[in-house]
């Protein structure tokens, strides 16, 4: 599993990841709300000239791991994209 958390080079990770690995799975992790999306997904589509509000995100070959975590987490609500349909 991959971490992306608010580290100063984490978007710029996620860019790379999400360029390597456009198949893969990511959950962001916003308040308490768990998303999870395909990390082809538009949501993550940052335009690069614009400040980027950086969400803390974790990113997975496999589904079930990220689900597997999410559901460990207390309080947090888990969530899945309506656009991209992981
Ligand atoms: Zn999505």
């Amino acid at each position: 599993m991959e971490i992306f958390d608010y580290n100063r080079h984490a978007s710029d990770r996620f860019r790379q990841w999400r360029l390597q690995c456009p198949e893969s799975f990511v959950l962001n992790i916003r308040g308490n709300t768990l998303m999870l999306h395909v990390a082809s997904c538009g949501h993550f589509a940052f335009k690069e000239d614009e400040p980027i509000l950086f969400a803390p995100k974790k990113a997975s070959h496999h589904k079930e791991e990220l689900e597997a975590w999410a559901r460990e987490q207390p309080g947090k609500q888990y969530t899945v994209c309506r656009d991209c349909k992981p």
